[in-house]
């Protein structure tokens, strides 16, 4: 069986402890990797490997290092193939997906923040009469990322990317439920020859290895991605130590559909943004509200056409819906669709486990589910589920479902459908999302800021505002 090593000091390590524990694949539910199961011990390790690579890294020429992280990237890109089998077979996602999404858009980030870098610039304000300020901005130290399963090597290195570039050496620490990418980047991390001690990837859960990051004291900032009740961990554990957080959180996202929209792009976007990953992104839209006056039109075509989505081996290169990560996530995904059908959900296609012929009999596949007949603030429209399943709800007037969108704990994104542009204004201005795409979704630019407000998130990442959060700024004030 094939163990995963930690990535420690430039070698690849078993775990201090020899525990290792089962990598499950999803779409059959047998084991097929070990995965070290580290602790304390490991993460004091790499702790004191990153501190003796900081003064070389952080030295370094900006051009010097963006070069070793340009190699990253390329040296992703020359084993694609390899890296979107492995996604693909570790999360259950169609391999169409890894391929298209996950891994491109992981070796574009190593490749953005390479290049990112050489153009990041400190401000200066002059004071008339009086002299000027200068801002200094210089890496933290040694930085902690941690991330989730979802999107296992595209997340990790929306992390790892701004943290290397601009000058940190890194503890990262992939999910426990998808870490086989992120093993794979530390092999390419040593056949580019990064220097020891700059990124290290430490294996095994949140408890045990999260938790000694976050608790560290040579870990000067923690870029979390993951569940809100994790974050408020982190945060409740981190803050008292001066911690930088960067925290992405859950989210609920509402998708809001207006009579005037153009409906054929509204739709299949809506398909899209419903059930991609299997609804396991954080920004898939899981409530969906749709004017009255087309609510029974769109009911009709989005439900035939869900009704048509099958759920097929994430190997296949005609899936489209793959299993989900886990048999834990499974039953909680099922659990809410008994949620919903008791708090007075009708259930209009899907609701079921889906068993797949041998040898996927025993994966963790669910039909897409569309429900309708809930009100707006029961726990089924409140709660994440992460999991193929939308609610769809009518709605009368903008202030109506204003008041809808905005009113769970969430704030991550929000999708809106239109054709009139003053209303698109208005209603992206008042949603409360840090996100907001108008008659689009996923649509993404590297240089935006990316992240939610309420529970779903402190901080953004993204463009210089990655850059900024792994750097601290210093003003010097020289008089006239
Ligand atoms: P999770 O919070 O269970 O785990 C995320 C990471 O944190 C994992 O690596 C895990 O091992 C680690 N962890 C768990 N407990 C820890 C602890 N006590 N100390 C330190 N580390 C710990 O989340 P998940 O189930 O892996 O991911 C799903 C969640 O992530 C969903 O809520 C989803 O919305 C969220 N998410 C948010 C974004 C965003 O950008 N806002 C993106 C993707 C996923």
């Amino acid at each position: 069986m094939k163990k995963i090593a930690n990535y420690i000091n430039g070698a690849l390590v078993e775990p201090k402890s020899g525990k290792y524990f089962d990598n499950i694949d999803p779409s059959t539910g047998k084991v097929y990797s070990l995965i070290p199961d580290s602790d304390a011990s490991d993460i004091d390790e790499a702790v004191e490997a990153a501190h003796k690579a900081f003064p070389e890294w952080s030295g370094m020429s900006i051009e010097k290092r963006s070069k070793f992280i340009i190699k990253l990237s390329e040296g992703i890109e020359k084993r694609m193939d390899e890296f979107v089998k492995a996604e693909s077979l570790d999360n259950g996602k169609p391999i169409a997906l890894a391929a298209q999404v996950d891994i491109p858009r992981a070796v574009s980030n190593f490749h953005f923040f390479a290049t990112a870098i050489i153009h990041f610039a400190s401000e200066s304000h002059a004071m008339e009469g009086q002299g000027i300020n200068y801002t200094t901005r210089k890496p933290i130290g040694v930085v902690g990322c941690i991330s989730p399963w979802n999107l296992p090597l595209y997340l990790f290195s929306w992390k790892i990317a701004p943290a290397l570039a601009s000058g940190n050496c890194v503890i990262a620490k992939p999910s426990e439920v998808t870490p086989y990418t992120a093993y794979l980047l530390s092999e390419v991390a040593q056949e580019i020859g990064l220097p020891p001690g700059v990124l290290n990837i430490i294996h095994g859960t949140g408890p045990s290895a999260g938790d000694a990051i976050v608790k560290h004291p040579s870990i000067k900032a923690i870029s979390f991605t993951g569940g809100t009740q994790t974050g408020a961990y982190i945060s409740r554990t981190a803050g008292p130590m001066f911690k930088k957080l960067s925290l992405e959180l859950g989210g609920k996202n509402p998708n809001i559909i207006f009579a005037d929209c153009d409906f054929d792009d509204m739709l299949s976007t809506t398909i899209r943004s419903s059930f991609a990953n299997q609804g396991q992104i954080c920004l898939c839209g899981s409530r969906i509200f749709v004017e009255r006056p087309i609510y029974e039109k769109f009911k009709t075509a989005f439900v035939e056409k869900v009704s048509r989505m099958k759920n097929l081996a994430p190997s296949d290169p005609k899936s489209k819906q793959g299993a989900v990560v886990s048999k834990g996530h499974m039953e909680k995904v099922l659990s809410y669709i008994e949620l919903a059908k008791e708090e007075g959900g009708q259930i209009l296609c899907g609701g079921k486990r889906e068993v797949l012929p041998a040898p996927h009999n025993e994966g963790y596949f669910i039909q897409p589910t569309v429900i309708e007949g809930l009100k707006y603030d029961c726990r089924t429209n409140q709660e994440e589920i992460f999991g193929p399943v939308v609610t769809i709800m009518p709605f009368d007037t903008e202030e109506e479902v204003l008041m809808m969108a905005n009113s769970t704990q969430y704030g991550l994104s929000a999708t809106i459908w239109t054709s009139n542009l003053k209303r698109a204004h208005r209603v992206a201005d008042q949603v409360q999302a840090g996100i907001v795409w108008v008659n689009s979704w996923l649509v993404r630019d590297l240089r935006t800021p990316f992240g939610g407000i309420k529970a779903s998130g402190v901080g953004r990442e993204g463009g210089w505002e990655a850059l900024k959060f792994f750097t601290e700024p210093k003003n010097i004030f020289i008089k006239q």
